[in-house]
């Protein structure tokens, strides 16, 4: 049975310890020599640095440490350095985080669990290590598992980066080691001329540097080589050079290689005496290196040799042991291979119906390794069929929650545009509001305007003429009524210009209008003319009242510019009901009487009024002719004029 081992190389010389601690380039030849001699790099590592004296950790130290120990198969060992790396690098120590990962997977190689081991290194991004070392080894692990699980093809970029690290570093061991890798794959794939090349490569530069573990592994491989080649005779010389080499290098694990290749050699050429020999003398050393794997071969191979000399009993008993070993490990491959050997020993040895039975079961593990096989193909299937499900729900998913954060915008946005739409529905109400007072502020002032005469502030005749002739004029009248107008007004305009009668008006007006009662109606009448219509009054109280409006005016001279004007006004005035008269008298009949009786006052002398006492009309008709008749009607009594308020 051959050997699937991982190349390892002696080193030529061992470096010194330094004060207690390991020094750089002796860990360095320590991590080498733990390729070729784990047991002599496991006393070196701890006598340079007993445990108890690992205080300050030194991640470098940790991680050589952490292969050793996996080499050595001192497994709590291995567990207690994973844990310290793995406390480093939770305090963020990321060379820690890569060493936990890589002594991790360096651990599950040592114990032929090469797919967990290439899959603990995907957590590695070799890119982002700075060291080359430290990328060496990875891509070296990562080469050898793929290779170990038959993935030539992808382990091969790793190995041959691992050699242009090698040589990048210009350091011939990792080199070495490297080309010994490549030559292995070259000979699992068939590409026996280019396995041959590297090796004759390997072993001049391995002769130069006498490095004799190197040798064992370039002879091992040879003799791999012809047995590819069914060349017996060269198979034989490598086997027992490798032999020779192992025995020179001092190194346990090579010697047990090199003593099981010749158990299987001999086997080979049927020459079973010579192969127990071997297999026996390999035994004590597999079983002092705790070489789990190898043990069953060994055993296996002394069980073939047992049957090939005709030993049935130990033969049968160490074969099956192997068997059943390889079986309990889950290892169909392995059994199958091991069931066709056995089989085949049996055949040869002349035990024909233990041989068919042997075959039998060979049939069984084949079916059940494919059913196997196709189970797991299945399994990858679903498990892809289930990541591509995943896949499809996470999309539904996302695209799900995009519609949802799409929707929750629309809403959003539609929230946004009713605030505004209310914002702008309110200011528009604030706008037409604040211009309904606007307008109805403005309406006011024309109101007041068109009804007020702008100089004296007073009701104008348009108001009067609308609010109280249409409404009351037709109507008999109760009350006093007077105009008043003032006296030689034009003279003043002439000859202190218009702007001094606007403001003889303005000031007359505001006498006339202070010397009447609230409820008295004073109009402008005309240009410099007004209206007063009193309340009912005794006639006494008219007289006092026309008394004291012409008094208002003459005592004392309007200021204007510091220039007094002296001003005066005359009056028409009546009562009514009217005494003396048979018929009611209208406002509007009122008011011409009085404007006819102002143009008395005026023609007896101005400043001041002329009362119409009493007249006699029983008619309607009689009243009018009276009223266009008024001199001849005073004249003939039919109208009694009473001249008052003259000035002293
Ligand atoms: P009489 O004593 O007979 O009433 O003579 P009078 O000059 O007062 O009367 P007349 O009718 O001859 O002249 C009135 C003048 O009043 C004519 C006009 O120009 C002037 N007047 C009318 N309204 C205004 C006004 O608002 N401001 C000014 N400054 N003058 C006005
Ligand atoms: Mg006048
Ligand atoms: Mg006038």
């Amino acid at each position: 049975m051959m050997m699937g081992l991982l190349a390892g190389l002696s080193s030529a010389a061992i470096g010194g310890v330094v004060g207690g601690a390991v020094a750089g380039p002796t860990l360095d030849r320590i991590e080498m020599l733990d390729w070729s001699d784990p047991e002599r790099a496991e006393q070196l590592l701890g006598a340079a640095l007993p445990n108890a004296a690992l205080q300050e950790p030194d991640i470098q130290l940790l991680e050589v440490r952490g292969m050793v120990f996996a080499d050595v198969h001192r497994d709590a060992d291995v567990d207690a350095t994973l844990a310290r790396l793995h406390g480093l690098a939770q305090r963020g120590r990321r060379s820690a985080i890569v060493a936990e990962h890589y002594v991790r997977a360096y651990s599950l190689y040592q114990r032929d669990q090469y797919a967990a081991a290439a899959a603990e290194l995907k957590y590695i991004d070799i890119d982002s290590i700075a060291t080359d070392t430290e990328r060496y080894r990875i891509s070296t692990l990562q080469g050898n598992s793929l290779r170990m699980l038959g993935q030539a093809e992808a382990a091969l970029p790793y190995l041959e980066r691992s050699l242009d690290l090698a040589h990048e570093m210009h350091d011939d061991v990792r080199g070495l080691h490297a080309m010994l890798w490549l030559a292995r794959i070259n000979l699992n794939t068939g590409n026996l001329e280019r396995a041959s090349e590297q090796l004759e490569s390997a072993r001049s530069l391995a002769v130069s540097m006498g490095d004799e573990a190197a040798l064992v592994e370039v002879d091992s491989c040879v003799s791999d080589v012809a047995d590819r080649r069914g060349d017996r005779a060269a198979e034989r010389r490598a086997s027992l050079s490798a032999l020779d080499h192992a025995k020179r290098s001092g190194s346990n694990k090579w010697l047990a290689n090199a003593l099981i290749n010749l158990g299987d050699s001999y086997l080979k050429t049927h020459d079973f005496a010579e192969s127990l020999k071997y297999s026996k003398l390999a035994l004590p050393i597999v079983m002092k290196l705790h070489e789990s794997g190898d043990e069953p071969i060994v055993s296996f191979n002394e069980g073939l040799a047992y049957i090939g000399l005709g030993n049935i009993k130990p033969g049968e008993r160490l074969a099956e042991g192997a068997i059943a070993e390889a079986l309990a490990g889950d290892n169909l491959l392995d059994t199958k291979e091991l069931l066709r050997e056995y089989a085949d020993a049996l055949e040869h040895a002349g035990y024909l119906m233990m041989a068919i039975q042997i075959y039998h079961r060979y049939d069984d593990i084949s079916e059940q390794s494919m059913t196997v096989a196709r189970q797991r193909a299945f399994l990858e299937l679903s498990a892809k069929f289930d990541d591509e499900r995943r896949a499809r729900e996470l999309e539904l998913l996302r695209r799900d929650n995009a519609l949802k954060v799409s929707e929750m915008r629309g809403q959003r946005l539609g929230q946004q545009l009713m605030l505004a739409a209310a914002l702008f529905i309110t200011c528009i109400c604030a706008a037409l509001l604040w211009a309904f007072a606007r307008v109805r502020k403005a309406n006011n002032r024309l109101r007041f305007n068109s009804e007020r005469d702008a100089l004296t502030g007073l009701r104008n005749r348009r108001y009067f003429n609308e609010h109280v002739l249409s409404v009351d004029g037709a109507r008999p009248v109760a009350g006093c009524v007077l105009l008043a107008d003032l006296d030689h007004f034009k003279r003043i305009n002439d000859t202190l210009g218009h702007p001094a009668g606007d403001a003889v008006l303005a000031t007359v007006s505001h006498r006339l209008s202070a010397a009447l009662r609230e409820s008295d109606k004073l109009v402008r009448w005309g240009g410099e003319e007004f209206l007063a219509v009193l309340d009912p009054i005794t006639p006494e109280q008219a007289d006092i009242t026309v008394e004291r409006l012409l008094h208002a005016v003459r005592r004392d001279p309007v200021l204007w510019n510091g220039q007094p004007i002296q001003c005066t006004i005359s009056i028409g005035y009546a009562c009514f009901p009217m005494a003396g008269s048979g018929t009611e008298i209208s406002l509007d009949s009122a008011i011409g009487l009085v404007d006819k009786a102002l143009y008395e006052a005026k023609r007896r002398g101005r400043d001041r009024a002329c009362l119409i006492g009493a007249l006699s009309a029983v008619t309607e008709r009689e009243l009018t002719i009276i009223s266009a008749e008024f001199e001849s009607a005073a004249a003939d009594r039919r109208i009694r004029l009473v001249d008052m308020g003259a000035a002293a």
